[in-house]
């Protein structure tokens, strides 16, 4: 480094930052054997009408690793989207999702089940046919995959996701933009794409009762999907006031720690349909 008069400072910044990088690629290591030697996990949550039934689930991704057990998203999504691995946790999710649904498809035809599906996932070319290609081999019908995309998903690369989104459409496949109004909302998207539900951000379903600004934005959200035809899933709700709240305004779908928080698959499918028993024993 140069001589700065200051050496210390500059000698002590390298330090961490190489302390970072490496730190960065041991995380990156054990995350991609974690892939490689199954430790990945799907979790469900319910999603509810407003009436009390089962609408669907949505797919959360777990990583259970052996000494430091479970492990949440928040902790690894941003170093998989950062290195690539995303794409093979998706990818794993949308195999996985496919296998639990295929199942479902003569005992409960409307249960819809959604997946989050990352910007990276959706930029490979063979992403459509991948998807495609896991619904066939389970026997899934397409209208009960759900693709949950967020709104930074549509800014990368408009033209390449939106003819991905409408061959996967064309196909029975639905789509819901995901943390809706917390990115860079377009209208734009709204008439462009085969969206088919939004989901209202829970920070917004947090403070609505105390916020009178939340309360306007959920409302708008609600009008502009009534607009739209659109579905909408109210996310986070965690108290009897919000649910109560969002029953009096029309809202019809909701998800949240007061229904239920996400649990490892087969528990949700036995609670859905007791007799389910898994072929495997
Ligand atoms: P998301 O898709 O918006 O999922 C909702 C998150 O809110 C989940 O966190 C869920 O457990 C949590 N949640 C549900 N109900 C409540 C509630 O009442 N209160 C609160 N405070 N939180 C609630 P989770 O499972 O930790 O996932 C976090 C995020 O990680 C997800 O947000 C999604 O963006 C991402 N993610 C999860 N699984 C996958 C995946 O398979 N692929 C990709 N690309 N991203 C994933
Ligand atoms: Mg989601
Ligand atoms: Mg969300
Ligand atoms: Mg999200």
């Amino acid at each position: 480094a140069k001589n700065t008069g200051n050496d210390g400072a500059v000698v002590f910044f390298e330090t961490d930052m190489g302390e970072r990088i490496e730190q960065r690629l041991t995380d990156e290591h054990k995350l991609r054997l974690g892939i490689q030697q199954g430790q990945l996990r799907v979790y469900l949550q319910s999603q509810i009408y407003s009436d009390g039934r089962l609408h669907g689930a949505e797919a959360l991704v777990r990583w259970v690793h052996p000494e430091e057990g479970l492990i949440s998203p928040a902790a690894f999504i941003p170093l998989a989207e950062a290195s690539g691995l995303i794409v093979q946790i998706d990818r794993w999710m949308i195999d996985h999702v496919s296998a639990l649904l295929g199942p479902l498809r003569e005992s409960h035809p409307q249960l819809k089940m959604s997946v989050n599906v990352s910007s990276e996932c959706f930029q490979c070319d063979d992403f459509v046919s991948y998807t495609e290609e896991c619904l066939q081999r389970y026997n899934v019908a397409p209208s009960q995959l759900v693709i949950e995309v967020t709104e930074s998903t549509m800014l990368d690369n408009i033209d390449r996701v939106v003819g991905k989104m409408i061959a996967l459409a064309d196909s029975g496949v639905s789509f819901s933009i995901d943390d809706f109004g917390t990115g860079y909302s377009s209208l734009y998207y709204l008439k462009s794409l085969p969206l088919t539900e939004l989901k209202i951000d829970q920070s917004f379903i947090r403070d609505m009762l105390n916020d009178p600004n939340d309360a306007e934005l959920v409302n708008v959200i609600q009008q502009i999907a009534a607009r739209f035809k659109l579905s909408v899933v109210a996310e986070g709700v965690e108290t009897e006031a919000q649910a109560e709240y969002l029953r009096q305004n029309g809202q019809p779908l909701m998800q949240g720690y007061l229904f239920s928080i996400p649990e490892p698959a087969d528990q949700w499918l036995k609670r859905i349909e007791p007799g389910l028993e898994k072929d495997e024993h």
